[in-house]
């Protein structure tokens, strides 16, 4: 058996519901694509729950499970999904952690760890925080709901193994440890962090007036829930591919990065909705030649879901396809393609939701079943049934003649 080439390609958030004034058509289904369509029909299909079924994907947990990591595993703390949430991409090395504006009194006792549920003003209070340097981290801070907040911490040798300062009930604040050996270093940042955002709020305009309403000051951010993605296996030690990635978004290329792949910069490959599709397709033909997995992330369905605007996004499926399309022209058997989403975006929510995605994979020792089209619906009466995402992997190894036999 010669092993084939994996070309994956993830048309980020393309997945979606059907539309009651379009037909009751997904955007999928509305979309003219027959380079999608040939790729269904020459393969197998199915739909996935890229992380399990119920679970609402970031693009950021959803790639690691395409790339056949457990979300679960390495997505680690909840810090990170409050740092996602607001809007903070995070990095290998990065720490984040979720917070509470405080109130503390003069002997840095919390007198109340929610200061008085504050509403108004946390932008402002976040402002005056986020950009600070220490030694040489770089802190990134960014207002949650009401007293709520993400911190991230950005700077080399940081771990994410230190305990919590946020006392978890009215009390002293505490000090933040170091769980591991080598994440003193963060928690001596962290500390610091903590005496910065109370030397810097208590002053503060808004606590000035919170003072003259007779409102507890958010004099004091207490951090917890640290998390970071961080120290994976790589692709190629796993399975021993040569990888590389063209993607746009920063978010993709840094998991692409974390995973091992390499990222070279595509010109016109923005991660918006005016990315040169043609450069990320011939950019993706031209790395097959010397690597062993290419995937190509393209963002523009994603922002036409959140944007809730189902024509542009059925232009954006009839752009890929153009580039799908240039890729099948010059691509032979030997390569296996998997097309799919990392999450749904309907344009009926305006985010990501947790219904699963469609896929596609065609080439190598793949079984042809009886899909013609590439949708939502018609994905689910194919071959590979309904999958998680963190299948994927293996399946594809599978198909392309890569999986290593289990026993004698
Ligand atoms: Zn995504
Ligand atoms: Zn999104």
């Amino acid at each position: 058996m010669t092993e084939k080439k994996i070309l994956m390609i993830v048309c980020d958030g393309l997945s979606d519901r059907p539309v009651k004034q379009f037909d009751n058509k997904t955007p999928l289904q509305a979309a003219r694509k027959p380079a999608m369509d040939a790729i269904a029909r020459h393969g197998m299909s199915g739909t996935m729950d890229v992380i399990a079924p119920g679970v609402i994907p970031g693009s950021d947990t959803a790639h690691l499970a395409l790339f056949g990591y457990d979300p679960f595993k390495v997505y680690t703390g909840r810090g990170p999904i409050e740092a996602a949430g607001a809007g903070i991409p995070l990095d290998p090395g990065d720490v984040a952690f979720r917070c509470n504006f405080a109130t503390v009194d003069g002997s840095m006792n919390v007198i109340d760890r929610r200061a008085g549920r504050i509403r108004e003003g946390t932008a402002q209070l976040s402002k005056a925080l986020s950009g600070m340097k220490i030694g040489d981290v770089t802190v990134q801070f960014k207002e949650g709901s009401e007293h709520r907040a993400a911190l991230v911490l950005k700077g080399p040798g940081l771990d994410w193994h230190v305990s919590d300062v946020d006392p978890h009930k009215e009390g002293n604040t505490l000090q933040a440890r170091a769980l591991v050996p080598g994440a003193e270093k963060t928690a001596r940042v962290l500390n610091e962090f903590v005496s910065k955002s109370n030397e810097i709020l208590r002053s503060h305009e808004v606590n000035v007036d919170r003072a003259k309403m007779g409102l507890p000051p958010a004099n004091i951010v207490l951090p917890r829930g640290a998390g970071g993605i961080r120290d994976l296996e790589t692709l190629t030690a796993r399975y021993g591919l040569k990888c590389a990635a063209v993607a746009g978004v920063t978010l993709v290329k840094g998991i692409c990065r974390m995973v091992g792949m390499d990222v070279p910069n595509v010109k016109g490959a923005t991660g918006g909705l005016d990315t040169d599709y043609r450069a990320k397709g011939e950019a993706a033909l031209g790395l097959l030649s010397s690597y062993d997995f290419v995937f190509v992330n393209v963002k523009a369905g994603d922002i036409a879901g959140h944007d809730g605007d189902f024509k542009g996004k059925v232009q954006v499926i009839e752009n890929i396809d153009t580039m799908l399309g240039l890729v099948l022209k010059e691509i032979h058997e030997g390569v296996v393609i998997a097309l799919t989403a990392d999450h749904s975006t309907p344009v009926s929510v305006k985010d990501h939701s947790a219904d699963p995605v469609p896929l596609a994979i065609s080439g190598g020792g793949v079984r042809v079943d009886g899909v013609r089209e590439f949708d939502e619906i018609s994905a689910s009466l194919g071959a590979l049934g309904r999958i998680r995402g963190m299948e994927l992997m293996p399946i594809l190894l599978g198909t392309a003649d890569r999986a290593k036999k289990f026993g004698a």
